[in-house]
């Protein structure tokens, strides 16, 4: 699938009509004026895995789409923050809950099938519970709390959330982060198998 890539008709920079070009391959709108390329339109979210001992934390969500469902607790990353900073803000700020994060151990890729929409992609920790005392944020979540995994299967619940919960219990680690090579720029981070 190739397209003249929407929304933009003028530049967001410098206002100057935008040009389509062939870069690296694909037709893209390009300011003539100045250094803008229309990379394209992505949302990046995080979820969290967080066990306590035997029991996994989950939220019910207050809102459409899926309202009613279970899920992990997550959301999506701000401009200019780590995505392992930004699932333990989510946490925080849905359950009340510390968390840290141990690894990445799922990744859900959905791109766009149109143009008014994202290509959306959603990475999933392995987190440790640090702390902290249940508190729904009650403009996300109406209900909250530690379910075993029996109970997780009576709930009415994401199937991706069901999928990696159980993942999570098995022996492989996943992605860890690795800060002994020397990345370009200060605010990088890299996540591999160990
Ligand atoms: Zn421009």
């Amino acid at each position: 699938m190739s397209l003249y890539t929407a929304p933009f008709v003028y530049c967001p920079m410098c206002a100057h009509p935008l040009q389509e070009s062939i870069i690296d391959h694909q037709p893209r709108s390009k300011c003539p004026q100045c250094s803008y390329v229309d990379w394209g339109s992505y949302s990046l979210g995080v979820g969290g895995v967080v066990w306590n001992g035997e029991k996994i934390l989950l939220v019910q969500r207050a809102y459409n789409p899926g309202k009613g469902v279970w899920t992990i607790p997550g959301g999506y990353v701000n401009q200019g923050e780590s995505i392992g900073t930004a699932i333990v803000r989510e946490i925080l700020e849905e359950t009340g809950i510390h968390t840290k994060p141990l690894s990445i151990i799922a990744v859900r890729d959905r791109p766009s099938d149109s143009p008014s929409q994202k290509h959306d992609t959603y990475i999933i920790f392995q987190m440790s519970l640090l702390g902290g005392i249940l508190h729904a944020q009650p403009e996300e979540v109406s209900n909250l709390g530690f379910f075993s995994l029996a109970e997780c299967k009576n709930l009415q619940i994401a199937s991706l959330t069901l999928s990696v919960i159980e993942a999570s219990r098995t022996f492989s680690q996943g992605l860890v982060l690795n800060t002994t090579v020397n990345l370009i720029g200060t605010s990088s981070t890299l996540y591999q198998i160990k």
